[in-house]
C-alpha cells in the first residue's frame, strides 16, 4: 500500500518544508513530494491543516493506562504501547523498577515477546525492547525502588537476562560507584548495550571514569542522583561539561525547576539533551492510589509519591506534554525541541532508520496541531491513532 501524507509543514526535524508530502510504501518512507505533485497511485492521508514530525521515541517508560512494565504480562506491554501512541508517541522502551532475579528474568521474558507482538502487528507505539533500571543502582538514591531488591552490578546476572532477552535488553542502568561497576559497564559494552548512569551518589571523579569506560547516558538527569556542589560537581557537573554523554529530562514541571532545565540547555549541544516521560502505570487515569512494582504510591493533582516516604515515583507526564512544557520553558524553536524526543532517542540507541522523516527511515510520523496537540499517530505508515 503507498500512502501519501500531505502536512501545511513538514519537520523533518532539521529542515522544514512547506505544503509537502511525505511518500510512504511497505512502512517505509520512500521520498518528500510538493503536496501537488504526488503520483496518481498513493492513497492521500491529508493533514494539510497540520504539521507532521517525526514519530515521537519515549525510551523510559514504566506504563500507562493501568499496565506497568515491571508487574504486567506480554498484553499489558503491548496496551501502554498503544495507550501512548494517543500522545503521539511510535516506539517505546520498556522501563522496570527494581524485582528479585526471577522476576527480572520474567520482565525480560515478556518485553522480548512484546517486540515480537508488537513487529507483527501494529496497534500503537512499536516496542524496542527494555530499560533494565533496577537493580544495580544505589539504595543511597533508591527512588522509588524498593531497597530491598537493590544489589551490587552483577555480571552473571546482567548476562543470564541478555541471553533471556534474545537481543531486545537495550539499556542497562548502573550506579558507577559501586563495587564492580567498571568491569561491568565493559562487559555490557561489549553486548552492545547502551550503559546509563543512574540512581546514583557518583563524586565527578567517579562519574568521569564511568563515562571513559563507556557509559554514555544519564538517566533522568538531577532526579535520583547526587546534587551539584561548586567544590565537589559530582555527577550532574560531569555530565554537564562532556559533550559526549546524553541526558534525560522529566519534563513535567514538577521533578525540574524551569531554571534548572534552561540551564541544562545552555550547557549540554541540543542533540544530547533526550526528553523521557518516566510515566507510571497511572498515567492516563485519575489521582488514586496505585502500586509500582511492588510499592504502594500516592498520585495527587497528577503528582505520583512514594506513599511510605513521599519520594517522587515517576510520574503522569506524556510525551506530548513533555514538548509543550519545553517549548515554554526554554522558548527554543520546535524543531530543536523536537530533536530531543525523535532524532537524539533513536541516535543514542543506534537506530538509524529513525527518528527523522527522511527517504529509507521507518515511516512512522506524529501529526500535531499549531498548539501542539496531537491530531495523528502513524507506525509503520498505518494510522494507530487519530484525535
Ligand atoms: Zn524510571
Amino acid at each position: 500500500m503507498k500512502r501519501a501524507f500531505i502536512g501545511s509543514q513538514v519537520l523533518t526535524p532539521e529542515t522544514e518544508y512547506r505544503n509537502y508530502a511525505v511518500l510512504v510504501s511497505e512502512g517505509y518512507i520512500e521520498g518528500l513530494v510538493p503536496a501537488d505533485k504526488v503520483p496518481c497511485n498513493y492513497e492521500v492521508i491529508d493533514f494539510s491543516d497540520y504539521i507532521i514530525v517525526p514519530g515521537l521515541i519515549d525510551i523510559h517508560i514504566h506504563g500507562y493506562g493501568g499496565h506497568d512494565t515491571t508487574l504486567g504480562t506480554v498484553e499489558d506491554l503491548v496496551e501502554i504501547g498503544r495507550g501512548v501512541s494517543r500522545h503521539g508517541v511510535t516506539a517505546i522502551l520498556l522501563a522496570n523498577v527494581a524485582a528479585p532475579r526471577d522476576k527480572l528474568l520474567e520482565i525480560a521474558r515478556n518485553v522480548k515477546d512484546a517486540v515480537r507482538r508488537s513487529r507483527e502487528k501494529v496497534v500503537g507505539a512499536e516496542i524496542l525492547g527494555l530499560y533494565l533500571e533496577g537493580p544495580f543502582v544505589n539504595p543511597e538514591k533508591k527512588g522509588a525502588h524498593n531497597p530491598k531488591h537493590l544489589r551490587k552490578p552483577d555480571i552473571g546476572e546482567l548476562e543470564e537476562l541478555y541471553r533471556v532477552s534474545e537481543g531486545t535488553l537495550r539499556v542497562v542502568a548502573i550506579a558507577p560507584e559501586l563495587p564492580n561497576a567498571l568491569e561491568f559497564i565493559e562487559r555490557a559494552k561489549q553486548l552492545g548495550l547502551v550503559v546509563s548512569a543512574a540512581h546514583t551518589n557518583a563524586t565527578y571523579e567517579e562519574a568521569m571514569r564511568a563515562f571513559n569506560a563507556g557509559v554514555t547516558l544519564c538517566t533522568h538527569l538531577f532526579n535520583a542522583m547526587r546534587g551539584f556542589h561548586h567544590r565537589e560537581p559530582g555527577i550532574v557537573g560531569a555530565a554537564l561539561e562532556r559533550d559526549d554523554v546524553y541526558v534525560e529530562l522529566i519534563v513535567d514541571l514538577i521533578h525540574l525547576h524551569p531554571t534548572t532545565i534552561r540551564l541544562v540547555t545552555k550547557c549540554k549541544p541540543v542533540d544530547k539533551v533526550i526528553l523521557i516521560t518516566d510515566a507510571i502505570a497511572a498515567t492516563g487515569l485519575p489521582d488514586g492510589e496505585y502500586v509500582l512494582g511492588d510499592l504502594p504510591i500516592v498520585v495527587k493533582g497528577g503528582i505520583s509519591r512514594l506513599k511510605d516516604t513521599g519520594a517522587l515515583a515517576g510520574s503522569t507526564l506524556t510525551l506530548d506534554r513533555a514538548i509543550k512544557n519545553m517549548v515554554e520553558v526554554t522558548k527554543l524553536p520546535l524543531r530543536e525541541v523536537l530533536k530531543m524526543v525523535t532524532v537524539n532517542p533513536a541516535t543514542v540507541l543506534g537506530e538509524k532508520r529513525r527518528g527523522r522523516v527522511d527517504v529509507g527511515y521507518i515511516a512512522n510520523l506524529t501529526v500535531l496541531d499549531k498548539e501542539l496537540n496531537v491530531v495523528a499517530t502513524v507506525v509503520r505508515g498505518e494510522v494507530v491513532y487519530q484525535r
